[in-house]
């Protein structure tokens, strides 16, 4: 998208322990330099690593962000962790709507809303993840779904500052699978469009992340579609070499 900095952002997952920081400490590393001029760059480990991950990165573009946030500012939810305390770890991010929180936790599009507004009240740029599944695309309901999901989990004053929306087609997480690039491009130039009728310029700027299954191997293309602003990836994030062969992509 023309005027809009691409965003590649890692999502650890349940994955990573204090071992795992050496991979955040040489991901901060590669990705100093020109690019990231051009190419913002995210990883969100679990909460126990939030803290230390921030103090690696504090002088590299890398940002730190959280995997989820309550929906309330603080309270009585064992368990769960407040955009808030992200933001007080000095996360600058959080990823909300993942589908694997969709399906684990039943969370619906009106939930994570309010989630997205929790994000927004404590200044983090929320990332809300969308995507169909694989019996919604066989019974050909994507851009329906799409539609629906956008229109319930984003709250009206997103703007393209403090907003990043993840397409996710929830078969491609974790199998290997990638629609086609024209595939892609049909679902990015849809959700683009629903983004401009309700957000005018700031849904023509908001950018539109591709996740599931991105790879070294197929990123180049993936990143090439139209309307396309980045990549957000699970897997091959873990490893700082793959990751940074991702971002790369940009160069
Ligand atoms: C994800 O869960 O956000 C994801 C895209 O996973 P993977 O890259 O492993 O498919």
């Amino acid at each position: 998208t023309p005027d809009v900095r691409p965003l590649v952002a890692g999502n650890w997952k349940m994955n990573g322990t204090r071992a795992s920081l050496d991979q955040i400490k040489a991901i901060a590393e590669g990705v100093k330099g020109p690019l990231s001029e051009k190419v913002e760059s995210l990883i969100c480990p679990p909460a126990t690593l939030l803290y230390v991950a921030t103090a690696l990165c504090e002088d590299s573009p890398l940002a730190i962000g959280g995997q989820d946030c309550h929906q309330n500012a603080a309270g009585a939810h064992t368990g769960d962790i407040s955009a808030e305390m992200i933001a007080d770890c000095f996360g600058t991010h959080v990823i909300v709507g993942h589908s694997e929180r969709r399906t684990d936790h039943a969370e619906t599009d009106h939930l994570v809303r309010a989630k997205t507004e929790a994000a927004h009240a404590a200044e983090l740029v929320a990332i809300v993840c969308i995507g169909e599944t694989a019996d919604e695309r066989k019974q050909g309901q994507t851009l329906d779904i799409l539609k629906r999901q956008l229109a319930g989990s984003l709250p009206d004053n997103a703007t393209a500052d403090n907003t990043v929306i993840a397409y996710e087609p929830v078969w491609a997480i974790g199998t290997g699978l990638t629609p086609t690039a024209n595939d892609v491009a049909e679902a990015h130039a849809f959700m683009r469009a629903e983004l401009v009728k309700r957000f005018g310029e700031n849904g023509r700027k908001m950018r539109i992340l591709y996740g599931g299954s991105v790879k070294p191997g197929n990123a180049k293309e993936l990143m090439g579609v139209a309307n396309v602003d980045g990549a957000l990836i699970g897997g091959a994030s873990l490893k700082a070499t793959d990751f940074l062969a991702i971002y790369g992509a940009y160069s």
